[in-house]
């Protein structure tokens, strides 16, 4: 790894702005919000009761990369405009997935931060595309992913013109099947020996379990996490997505309280 030549990452930490907001080293980022746009009326409620606790970022799947055919594939760009009109309403900046290279310059005009998510970290020509957008970009491990191979994958944005990037770690495959992923903590200091760009943690892709996310994301903000992507929604076992994984309102509360204690860890 100390071989490698990562012409964009050295020097000062990148401090994203955006809306009036800062990402980066220092600044805590707390993105919360449901796994899948289901409509309009639920996405404005969970974003106001977020806006309320201070959260300044929501997100929502509207193209979503399922393992079975069978489940809910999003609302497409209904959901889209769903997250752009909660956006309008609260003020709040918004988090969506791009899975496709032919849908960047309409997802950017519709979402702030455009997500790549673990199964397209290596999709080359997607990368190259979201460098020629000026939307910030949260860059999600590749599962499989070495940090080096996340790293260049990053670099690929970067070099092809797009500085705004975020790393996202949320969990690489191991034998342990109790979990969904395992919540790679190492990834966290490595990434911020190694480079100069913010990295947040998604404890719950990771672990695939409610009970859990309180434990690993302070355990992240411990590690030093620039910030954490929760799935969150006012009522999760209703939710059509990711029920098991998603937290209510009240566990996010728990967790924003820990999180100023450890924060201090840090000053
Ligand atoms: C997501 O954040 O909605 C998502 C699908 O995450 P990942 O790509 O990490 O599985
Ligand atoms: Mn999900």
């Amino acid at each position: 790894m100390k071989d490698i030549k990562l012409k964009h990452q050295n020097g000062k930490p990148l401090e994203i702005k955006i809306k009036g907001q800062k990402i980066g080293r220092g600044h805590y980022t707390m993105i919360a919000g449901p796994c899948t746009i289901e409509n309009h009326e639920d996405l404005l409620a969970i974003a106001v009761e977020l806006k309320k606790m201070g959260i300044h970022f929501f997100r929502g799947g509207a193209y979503k990369m399922r393992t079975s055919p069978y489940n809910f594939q999003g609302l497409g760009k209904k959901g889209l405009e769903f997250m752009k009109r909660v956006a309008d309403e609260t003020g709040m900046i918004s988090v969506s997935e791009v899975v496709s290279t032919e849908d960047v310059e309409m997802i950017k005009e519709y979402v702030d931060i455009l997500q790549v998510g673990t199964r397209n970290m290596s999709n080359y020509r997607l990368l190259l595309r979201l460098g020629k957008v000026n939307n910030p970009i949260i860059l999600k491990r590749g599962f499989s992913s070495t940090i080096e191979e996340w790293l260049l994958a990053a670099e690929h944005i970067i070099e092809a013109g797009n500085s705004k990037v975020i790393l996202c770690e949320r969990g690489i495959r191991t034998y342990e099947t109790y979990t969904r992923y395992t919540l790679d903590i190492s990834a966290i200091p490595a990434i911020k020996e190694l480079s100069n760009l913010p990295i947040i943690v998604d404890p719950s892709h990771s672990s695939g379990r409610r009970e859990m996310i309180k434990s690993l994301s302070w355990a992240a903000i411990a590690a030093g996490a620039d910030g954490l992507l929760i799935e969150t929604h006012f009522s999760p076992d209703k939710t059509v997505c990711d029920s098991k994984q998603t937290i209510d309102l009240e566990m996010l509360k728990d967790i924003i309280e820990g999180n100023k204690k450890l924060l201090n860890l840090w000053d």
